[in-house]
């Protein structure tokens, strides 16, 4: 396997650099670097500007108005931006349903959908999981029923992530309990604003609002709303997942964080510890191991004729537990400092009384809280490892 960057992926990534530096704003750099909360502007107006310039669907082809980049090219570009410290893309608009447009959409659907997503305008949630169907998602319950060219929607979807901001929601609805409880299942465009549909905060372990239950309670929705065929929803969904589990590895974060986490450790001192330099010193090789899996793995989808690297699974898995690691030894490296857990820390300016604290550390106790999610969404690890043991031995 070939390391060095090209001249030409060289030149790109100075090119992405230059733009960055000169349209990230300043005040969403500072709260990502301090780990502070991000308000809805915040990421919705990073979203506008790299919309703007066409780059808020990284990995579309230009055929539906994307840079066309290479899979290297995307991971620099998504480098670039961590390390700058730009917001993560909210995905559920440009890197989940609109692949599925790309794929199963009809060419009206197309056109009405994928110029608000790319421009960040529409703010897009997944309507997957719901109280009983997580992992089991094919036995979920919320029903469409037929009535000419419109569904009327029943049911609950649950953990919508920043659902309360959704004006769209992509949602999987039974049609048919015929057959198999995936030959049931139908995919549909829901428009948030239409009566029926009640958003319910969930507050979690850090305190914060991110997750939602949603409500459908006669729900109208446009048969046209439908993407694909009636009761095949199920090859859609999987189509998605896959982008999903590939997303979460996010190594560019990771990296972005490891210097985050050096920076607490040498302001509090434990820097000069051999022993906390060697836990960060294994985690860094971990990290380096799975961006070199993620680069083997784009290395195969993007030579001609070869068959991608199945690895969603396993890049989910170990970015998920390094991401756990990595604000574990944040609060480790903060000590005391890092014991409260301070609501209002999380605002950028705050300035209320630390104690004789460290200001910093008082934002790590709600990140180390909020990681703990990392492996459950998106699939939990135990269904991934389910997953890849039966790639590996074929049963
Ligand atoms: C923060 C957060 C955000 C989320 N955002 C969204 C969202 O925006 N949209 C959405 O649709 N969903 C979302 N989810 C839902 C997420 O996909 C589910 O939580 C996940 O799929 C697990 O389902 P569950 O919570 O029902 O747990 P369950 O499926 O009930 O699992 C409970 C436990 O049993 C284990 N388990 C289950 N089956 C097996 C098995 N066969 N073998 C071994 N162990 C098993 C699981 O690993 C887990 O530990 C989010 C979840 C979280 C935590």
């Amino acid at each position: 396997m070939k390391l060095d960057l090209a001249p030409e992926d060289l030149a790109f990534r100075d090119e992405v650099a230059a733009w960055v530096a000169s349209n990230l704003p300043r005040d969403i750099a500072a709260k990502v670097h301090g780990g502070l909360r991000l308000e809805k502007s915040d990421m919705q107006r990073w979203a506008r500007i790299l919309g703007a310039r066409g780059w808020h669907g990284v990995a579309w082809p230009r055929e539906f108005g994307g840079p066309g980049w290479t899979p290297l090219q995307r991971h620099l570009f998504a480098e670039v931006c961590a390390l700058a410290g730009a917001p993560g893309i909210v995905p559920f608009g440009p890197v989940m349903v609109a692949p599925v447009l790309m794929a199963f959409g009809t060419p009206g659907q197309q056109q009405q959908h994928l110029p608000g997503i790319m421009s960040g305008e529409v703010w897009w949630s997944q309507g997957y999981s719901e109280p009983g169907a997580g992992s089991d998602l094919a036995s979920l319950k919320t029903r469409a029923e037929r009535r000419g060219d419109r569904y009327i929607v029943n049911g609950q979807k649950t953990w919508t992530t920043l659902g309360q901001h959704g004006d769209w929601m992509f949602c999987l609805v039974r049609t048919s309990n015929e057959g198999s409880p995936q030959a049931g299942i139908s995919f549909l465009l829901i428009d948030m604003k239409s009566p029926g549909v009640t958003v319910r905060p969930i507050i979690t372990l850090d305190g914060e609002h991110t997750i939602n239950d949603v409500f459908l309670d006669d729900v109208d929705v446009p048969v046209d709303q439908r993407v694909g065929d009636e009761n095949a929803g199920w090859t859609c969904a999987k189509f998605l997942l896959g982008h999903e589990r590939t997303n979460i590895a996010d190594v560019a974060r990771t990296k972005r964080e490891l210097v985050r986490l050096k920076r607490i450790a040498r302001a509090e001192g434990v820097w000069d510890d051999a022993r906390f330099r060697d836990q960060v010193a294994l985690l860094e090789v971990e990290v380096v191991a799975l961006e070199m899996t993620v680069l083997r793995a784009l290395g195969a989808s993007g030579r001609h004729g070869a068959r991608p690297l199945d690895v969603a699974g396993v890049l989910k898995i170990r970015g998920s537990e390094i991401q756990q690691r990595y604000t574990e030894l944040m609060m480790l490296a903060a000590g005391p400092s890092a014991l409260p857990f301070v609501h209002e820390a999380m605002d950028a300016g705050w300035q209320g009384d630390a104690a004789g604290l460290a200001v910093h550390c008082l934002p790590l106790a709600g990140a180390y809280f909020s990681h703990r999610k990392t492996s459950i969404y998106g699939g939990t690890n135990e269904v991934q490892r389910n997953i890849i043991a039966r790639q590996v031995f074929g049963h």
